[in-house]
């Protein structure tokens, strides 16, 4: 029998009693039992609360950052194995890849951005210092600190790797350890992905742990430090949400929901136009990837009511070449769903759909199957239903059968292609295909305010778009309303999910000191060396150089617009340079002042310094006449080390 296990307090743990079966999606075989019975609950978050926590908050952003390419790496040369296991959900080879693959990608997404978008350092920044007093001496920031408790990660079944992996990428980023708890019926294969990141050796100690089964008295004992983030039902969602220790403490919940997601046709997109097949070709891809299993996957085609027969025919033809049977014969195009249960379920939900829709293609009965048993494994055929009264009869904005079901409707007027967007009471996604800008931005415009995400599909983008089902770990997942009102991802504000925002009011050295960025005002030091000789560890925040001063003068301002072609009037012409609002004669090119500033900054000899990287927040506010005098003060701004590259980067910050 295989028992799966969790991982608890850094040892494995197998339950005794208590344990519910896991069938194989295709032939419905035992594929494990499932149980978390004996485990400590509340020994698990000390466990992650002391010895995870202590660990992950020592390392800086960029630490972790190559932590988790490290972890992607290893699962990589092991996905063999994933991919082996993944059949038994009943995926086919794309499915796995997108669970699997996908999954990975995230944790290297986030392992770029990390290195890339934040800094080398324990707190995270979030936006400029704000200037709350008059002399500069009592500044303003916002700050963000990795919370002191433990995420726990509530997955829904459909995407076992997946699931996993996009919560445990930010969450690890920001330095919080985690609690995974898989769904059920697919948490033989979280536990084998599981046990690899265990046996990989980079994570360090207790900053991961696992519940195969039940999380007990887990979501009792969480504290105002710890988060939860759920996907799955909305009901069961709303059922966590309302626990009372939840809202007593206010932790932090995020909710992934069920959501009526569409895909909305524009009237432009006629069936002679790359838009129209662009439009049929995604919902049937929608419809058949994870067969149907996507929290993403279009529920509603809303198209135009003249178009509404050739869309129903046309898709219709291509669900009709769709084989369905076991991925392991590789004429199959989609597998399963994840259990008896859910074809049960589905097949409910398709029959309340079938009260105010008809039935245009499929068989919520019968499956014809490839190298497979209809009646062993969890097999339901592409339903297509039509409602053509999609304002008076509601169901289709309401019911969400969870598999390769979807219902064309259609609208007259294209505001009324919002409308029906919007009754789906808050989406996930939303996808627009239409050629013409004018059609596509008023449903948008109409619409966006109802969706986490909108994809909007035409010609010129088609090929390299991402497709309407795919969350991008750079972007948000997660939707209003029905779709639970959360959001996951979105690159590094997906890290913030999992840190604490404090608004820091102080003296800007102070605040310095903390953030480890230099803070305008902020007391600065000099050293006997010039910044160009020193090495990088010799270097620190708030040192600074001030420069020789240098006159500016006509013959400068006349040689620099020779040399770069810039001749525009307020530098060449004094009358009408005086005529300017903003200037008394003749100006100073601002380029002129950056290059000559370099002039003055610049240590010639060869050095530690490699390159200038970039030059941001470039401002001209003040004129500069001939005959003024010129010096600049350069700062070290902020220290970043690129580890494995032997050097690192420092922001300076240069000013007159
Ligand atoms: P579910 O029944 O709500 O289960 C979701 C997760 O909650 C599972 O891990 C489940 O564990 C756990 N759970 C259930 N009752 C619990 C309790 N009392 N305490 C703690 N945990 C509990 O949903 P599902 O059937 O697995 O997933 C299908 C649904 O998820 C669909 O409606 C789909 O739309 C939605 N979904 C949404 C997203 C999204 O990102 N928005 C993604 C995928 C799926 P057990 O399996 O052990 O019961």
């Amino acid at each position: 029998m295989n028992t799966l296990q969790s991982y608890a307090k850094g040892q494995w743990h197998t339950a005794a009693d208590g344990f519910k079966t896991c069938h194989h999606a295709i032939t419905g075989e035992t594929v494990a039992h499932i149980s978390s019975a004996g485990l400590d609950f509340a020994g698990m978050l000390d466990y992650g609360r002391d010895v995870g926590q202590k660990h992950l908050q020592k390392m800086t952003f960029h630490e972790r950052s190559l932590m988790l390419k490290e972890l992607a790496l290893y699962l990589l040369s092991r996905k063999k194995e994933f991919y082996a296991l993944s059949r038994a959900t009943g995926a086919t080879k794309i499915d796995s890849w997108i669970d699997i693959e996908g999954g990975i990608g995230t944790l290297f997404v986030y392992s770029g951005k990390g290195r890339r978008e934040m800094p080398d350092h324990t707190v995270l920044i979030d936006g400029p210092p704000e200037h709350i007093s008059k002399n500069g001496t009592f500044l303003g920031q916002h700050i963000c600190t990795s919370l002191q408790g433990v995420a726990v990660h509530i997955n829904a079944f459909n995407f076992p790797c997946w699931g996993m992996l996009e919560k445990l990428a930010p969450t690890l980023l920001a330095g919080v350890p985690a609690i995974v708890k898989p769904a059920s019926d697919t948490a033989y294969l979280t536990e084998l992905m599981f046990k690899a990141m265990i046996e990989s050796g980079v994570l360090p100690p207790g900053s991961v742990q696992l519940i195969c089964g039940s999380t007990g008295n887990l979501l009792d004992q969480l504290t105002c430090q710890d988060v939860v983030a759920f996907t799955g039902s909305a009901s069961t969602g709303q059922y966590l949400k309302s626990k009372a220790n939840i809202t007593e403490n206010a932790v932090r919940f995020t909710m992934e929901a069920d959501s009526l997601n569409c895909s909305i046709l524009t009237p432009d997109a006629t069936p002679d136009t790359p838009e129209f097949d662009f439009f049929v070709k995604e919902v049937v891809k929608e419809m058949t990837v994870k067969s149907g299993q996507k929290c993403t996957a279009i529920r509603r085609a809303i198209v135009p009511a003249s178009l509404i027969d050739p869309v129903g025919e046309a898709i219709s033809a291509r669900l009709a070449k769709i084989t369905i049977g076991d991925p392991a014969n590789e004429q199959v195009r989609m597998g399963a769903l994840a259990s008896k249960a859910q074809q049960q379920e589905v097949r409910e939900r398709v029959a309340e759909l079938q009260q105010s829709s008809h039935l245009i293609f499929g068989n919520p009965e019968h499956t014809e199957v490839i190298d497979a048993n209809d009646q062993d494994g969890a097999f339901v055929s592409p339903i297509l239903l039509r409602n053509d009264s999609p304002f008076d009869h509601c169901l289709a904005h309401d019911v969400e059968a969870f598999g390769p079901v979807s219902t064309l409707m259609p609208y007259e007027r294209l505001e009324q292609a919002a409308e029906l967007a919007n009754m789906g009471q808050g989406s996930l996604v939303g996808s627009v295909f239409g050629h013409d800008d004018d059609n596509v931005a008023q449903v948008v415009m109409g619409a966006a305010a109802f969706h986490g995400r909108m994809v909007l599909i035409n010609r010129h983008s088609a090929k390299e778009s991402s497709g309407h089902g795919s969350p991008l770990p750079h972007l948000i997942h997660g939707g209003p309303g029905r779709a639970g009102g959360g959001e996951e991802m979105g690159g590094i504000r997906g890290v913030k999910h999992y840190m604490q925002r404090t608004a820091l009011q102080g003296d800007p050295t102070t605040l310095m000191r903390i953030t480890g960025k230099y803070m305008p005002g902020a007391q600065t030091t000099t050293t006997d060396k010039h910044p160009f000789q020193l090495h990088y560890e010799e270097l620190a925040v708030g040192q600074s150089l001030t420069t020789a001063v240098r006159t500016i003068t006509l013959e400068d301002i006349e040689r620099f617009a020779d040399l770069s072609g810039d001749h525009f009037y307020a530098h060449m012409d004094e009358e009408a340079a005086a005529r300017n609002p903003f200037f008394d004669g003749r100006v100073a090119h601002g380029y002129f002042l950056v290059s000559m500033a370099a002039g003055l900054f610049v240590a010639p000899e060869e050095g530690p310094v490699l390159a200038n990287y970039g030059l941001d927040d470039l401002r001209f506010t003040e004129p500069v006449y001939p005959g003024d005098d010129i010096t600049v003060k350069l700062t070290c701004k902020q220290k970043s080390y690129r580890r494995g590259k032997g050097y690192g980067q420092q922001g300076f910050r240069s000013g007159p």
